[in-house]
């Protein structure tokens, strides 16, 4: 039992590290998206490319953070607090 607790008490924390990551890949994305949109937007294709690239970047960042920021035990969301005290689903607890 003890041993289980610790695993998800790691395994919450693994998941935290890499939303944290996936939301600085995010916000970076935005702020090559609003450097762009200031920029002279000729029709260069270099520059329709960087902006693809970038929004498909925000996107797979965005869908890496909804698949990944889940209770260990039962696999359910855990919305937006950075650090629930237990699962709203199931009720692991989540932190010491
Ligand atoms: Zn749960």
């Amino acid at each position: 039992m003890q041993e289980t607790q610790e695993r998800i008490f790691h395994e919450v924390n693994r998941r935290r590290t890499r939303c944290m990551v996936a939301g600085a890949v995010m916000i970076l994305s935005l702020l090559v998206l609003v450097t762009l949109s200031e920029a002279d937007l000729s029709d260069s294709a270099l520059t329709w490319l960087v902006l693809g690239a970038d929004i498909a970047l925000m996107a797979v960042a965005g869908y890496y953070h909804w698949r990944t920021w889940r209770c260990p035990s039962c696999e359910a969301g855990l919305g937006r607090d950075w650090s629930p005290q237990y699962c709203q689903h199931c009720g692991t607890r989540l932190r010491p």
